[in-house]
């Protein structure tokens, strides 16, 4: 089988798609992977064609840049589109020549989803976040100005959407394209337990396959407990929250480490003591295997791999989307939510990672959603998945 996928240039998104192309590729389909060159070694290594967008990505000045930064919906929506303009001739080509039997796009990138439906094709989305509905949606809870960014983006959005009909292509709103629909078929990376209004998705179009990650082995935790933080790969420019957690954790007897990104320079954070690191990009299942508490953005990977290896977590979200993913974490019992007044004040952010070291509850918790996110079918129930949607 001919099996065409598309992702996002982000880690979040193209992480869990890996070990499903692995198997796939494992299994003898030939698997084209549009993406971009910080994850060919990745895709490569699944054993897929990778194919480089680099060159086709719109370029955008300093101001759209900085609103990228801080996950602007509107902006990320309009590059999306103008993305589907610039890449339709090489796409359209690809198909024509190529054949794919079966598309699978990240449910965030718009030309994959936009290819899948002018051409006609079999499609899986592929949802690294949760399955996003109505229902679903209203855990989401957006910030004043994350909301007011999507309303007075809308026009422009609009605008981008007229531009893309003369191509083939037809959106009606940008509604339309970010939403699941009841029979897309998707695949969602985590598990019914997890998913907010899981009730809301059908067993034949929706499968909760788990969180796809590379697994590792638990460590024995003796000693100093470690505790990791991390905003992920991307609001991660924070300088005045790892000041307080340090200061919060310097003359405990716990060690510290802290993933800051790879824009990020650490010299800012001045001298270290000794109890503390900082990395620009850790392996984070194998921190997480000798981790005693996650000091978490919640990000849906970050959250998810913090449970799969039973690490009880510290929640610190900062946009809508990790908020729903924070509250989830909270609601079954994993992690403990930190408000914005305890992260920058040292004392009081001393308190709770102290307390949620001792936490048997959410250390149960967690050791719970273990089990349940273990339970899943995992890549091998993805690639079954899309071999059915295929053929
Ligand atoms: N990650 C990692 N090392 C780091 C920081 C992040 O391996 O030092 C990985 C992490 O394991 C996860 C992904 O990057 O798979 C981040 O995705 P997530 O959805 O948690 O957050 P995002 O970066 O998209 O905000």
């Amino acid at each position: 089988m001919r099996i065409l996928w598309f992702c996002i240039p982000a880690y979040g998104h193209t992480n869990p798609t890996i070990e499903v192309v692995r198997e796939l590729t494992r299994r003898g389909h030939e698997v084209r992977y549009y993406s971009f060159e910080e994850f060919r070694d990745k895709i490569e290594g699944a054993g897929a064609d990778f194919v480089s967008c680099d060159s086709y990505l719109p370029a955008v000045d300093a101001k759209t840049e900085r609103k990228l930064r801080e996950v602007s919906t509107t902006e990320m929506s309009v590059i999306s589109f103008r993305t589907v303009g610039i890449l339709d001739p090489v796409i359209s080509q690809d198909i024509e020549t190529w054949r794919p039997d079966v598309v699978v796009t990240d449910s965030a990138c718009f030309w994959g989803k936009l290819t899948a439906l002018k051409f006609g094709l079999p499609w899986v989305c592929s949802t690294t976040t949760f399955a996003f509905n109505k229902n679903s949606a209203q855990y989401m809870q957006q910030s004043v100005s994350e909301i007011a960014d999507m309303v007075f983006g809308l026009p422009r959005m609009n605008r981008e959407i007229r531009k893309l009909r003369p191509l083939g292509y037809h959106v009606k709103s940008a509604l339309d394209i970010v939403q699941n629909k009841p029979d897309d078929n998707t695949i969602v990376y985590t598990s019914r337990t997890f998913q907010p209004c899981a009730e809301t998705f059908d067993e034949t179009h929706y499968r909760f396959v788990g969180p796809s990650v590379r697994d590792v082995e638990p460590r024995a935790k003796d000693g100093r407990p470690l505790v990791f933080a991390s905003l992920g790969t991307v609001i991660n420019d924070r300088p005045d929250f790892y000041r307080t957690l340090i200061e919060a954790l310097r003359d405990e007897d716990v060690d510290l480490l802290i993933s800051c990104g790879k824009a990020f320079d650490p010299a800012v954070l001045g001298d270290l003591p000794s109890n503390v690191r900082v990395e620009h990009y850790v392996d984070q299942m194998e921190v997480l295997s000798r981790t005693s508490l996650f000091v978490t953005h919640c990000g849906m990977n970050s959250a998810s791999e913090g449970m799969w290896m039973a690490v009880p977590e510290l929640l610190f979200p900062l946009t809508g989307e990790q908020r729903a993913v924070a509250r989830r974490v909270a609601e079954v019992g994993a992690g403990t939510l930190l408000d914005e007044g305890d992260a920058k004040d040292s004392m009081r952010l001393k308190a709770a990672v102290l307390s949620a070291l001792v936490d048997e509850g959410i250390s149960a918790g967690a050791a719970r959603m273990r089990d349940d996110l273990r339970s899943c079918a995992g890549p091998i129930g993805a690639a079954d998945f899309i071999e059915q949607v295929g053929t």
